[in-house]
C-alpha cells in the first residue's frame, strides 16, 4: 500500500502519501524565501526557515484535524473509517461505505469546512491576543494559518465531488431525486468541471501573470478532475457488486506451487501449461507466497535448475490475503491497491480459492449489462 503509516488516532491510520515530502519541503520554501521577508516584522535567514517548518506542520495539523472531523462523524453514523490519507493538498477519509441518507451525507461533509473555520477563528484570536509575538515573527505564523485555514474551508465549499462542497451538492441531489447514483453522477460532473476551471486558472496565473504558483492550481485541478471520475466508478461497483462475497466468486481448486519447486519445475509444470501472471505457493499445506512471471523473468535462466522458488517469491507476511467472507468490492479495492491481478484466498492458514480482478470484472460486466 501506498504511504507511510504516520500514526493511530480513535483506531484510525493515518497515511501520509509519499508526495508530501516533496509538498512539505515546498511549502517550507515557499514560506521561508517568499513569504515571511514580506511580512511585519519582516524575517529572513534561518530563523524564517524555522518559522517556516512550524507553520508548515501547523498547517498539516491542521488539514489532520479537518479530516479527523469527517471521520468522527462518520463514525458517529456507523460507518467505519480504516483511514485518512493526506497527499498534494489535502486528505481524504476512506470510509467503508457510502452514508445511509442525505442528511448523514450532509452532517459528514459539513464538519470539515466548519472545522477549519474553526481552527482559522483560533489562530485569529491567538493573533489578537499578541501571545505569539513573545517570539519574533510568532504573530506573522499564526496570522499565516487563520488565513489558509480560511481558505482550506472555503476551497473545500467548492461544488465539485469528492471535494465536501460537491458532496453536499450530492447530498441535495439525492434527496430530491431519491437516487444516489445519479446525483453522483451529477455531482462528479461538477467535480470535473471545477477541476477544470481550476487547471485553466492556474494555467492563466502561469502565463500570464507568471506566477508559479499557478502550477498548485494546475494539480489542484488534475486531482479534482481525475477523482471525481472515480468517486463515480467507485459507487457504480459497489452497486453492482454489493453483497457477493469472495467465497461466491473465486475459482477452486486452486493450483498451488511447492515452495521447494525449482524454477525450472515453475516454468515448465506452471507457467507454460497453466497461463496465469501468478501462482500462490505453498508449503506443506499452507499457505507460503506468491510468485509471478515477473519474479522468474528477474532470474538468469542457467540458475533456474538450482533455485527453489521460496527465494524469488513474495513471502505470506508481505501479503494481506483475502478471506472467504470479505465482501468483493473491499478484494478488488485490495487488488488495486497491491497492483496484483489475483489474491489468494485464505482460511486458517490454508489456501482456499484464488480471487483475481478478471473474474470480478466479468461479475460487474453481467452485473451491469443485466441491470440495464
Ligand atoms: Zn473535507
Amino acid at each position: 500500500m501506498r504511504g507511510y503509516s504516520l500514526m493511530r488516532i480513535a483506531g484510525i491510520r493515518v497515511l501520509i502519501d509519499p508526495s508530501w515530502l516533496f509538498i512539505f519541503f515546498m511549502v517550507v520554501w515557499s514560506l521561508a524565501t517568499g513569504y515571511f521577508p514580506e511580512t511585519e516584522p519582516p524575517v529572513r535567514g534561518p530563523w524564517a526557515w524555522t518559522l517556516g517548518v512550524v507553520a508548515a506542520l501547523l498547517l498539516f495539523a491542521s488539514v489532520l484535524v479537518h479530516e479527523l472531523s469527517h471521520a468522527v462523524l462518520a463514525k458517529r453514523a456507523g460507518i467505519a473509517v480504516p483511514r485518512i490519507r493526506l497527499f498534494l493538498f489535502g486528505g481524504v477519509s476512506e470510509m467503508a461505505s457510502e452514508p445511509q441518507s442525505p442528511a448523514v451525507e450532509v452532517r459528514i461533509a459539513a464538519a470539515g469546512p466548519l472545522t477549519s473555520f474553526g481552527v482559522a477563528a483560533l489562530f485569529f484570536v491567538l493573533t489578537l491576543t499578541g501571545l505569539p509575538s513573545i517570539v519574533y515573527g510568532g504573530r506573522n505564523v499564526t496570522d499565516y494559518l487563520a488565513g489558509i485555514n480560511l481558505l482550506l474551508g472555503l476551497f473545500n465549499l467548492l461544488p465539485g465531488f469528492p471535494l465536501d462542497g460537491g458532496r453536499i451538492l450530492r447530498a441535495w441531489l439525492w434527496s430530491r431525486r431519491g437516487d444516489l447514483l445519479s446525483a453522483t453522477r451529477t455531482a462528479g460532473r461538477s467535480g470535473s468541471f471545477v477541476g477544470f476551471g481550476l487547471m485553466g486558472l492556474g494555467l492563466v496565473q502561469l502565463v500570464a501573470a507568471r506566477n508559479l504558483a499557478g502550477i498548485w492550481m494546475i494539480l489542484i485541478g488534475l486531482f479534482l478532475h481525475q477523482a471525481a471520475g472515480a468517486g463515480y466508478e467507485t459507487l457504480l461497483f459497489r452497486e453492482a457488486l454489493s453483497g457477493f462475497s469472495v467465497r461466491q466468486l473465486m475459482s477452486q481448486p486452486v493450483i498451488t506451487v511447492p515452495d521447494h519447486a525449482s524454477l525450472e519445475e515453475l516454468a515448465q509444470d506452471y507457467f507454460f501449461r497453466h497461463p496465469r501472471g501468478s501462482f500462490p505457493v505453498a508449503s506443506g499445506n499452507l499457505f507460503a507466497g506468491m510468485v509471478s512471471l515477473e519474479q522468474l523473468k528477474s532470474v538468469p535462466r542457467d540458475e533456474w535448475v538450482r533455485t527453489p522458488v521460496r527465494r524469488i517469491m513474495t513471502p505470506a507476511a508481505s501479503i494481506t490475503p483475502l478471506g472467504p467472507d470479505d465482501d468483493v468490492v473491499t478484494a478488488l479495492e485490495a487488488m488495486v491497491r497491491g497492483d496484483t491481478g489475483r489474491l489468494p484466498v485464505v482460511a486458517g492458514g490454508r489456501i482456499i480459492g484464488i480471487l483475481s480482478r478478471r473474474d470480478v470484472m466479468r461479475l460487474f460486466k453481467i452485473r451491469s449489462d443485466l441491470g440495464s
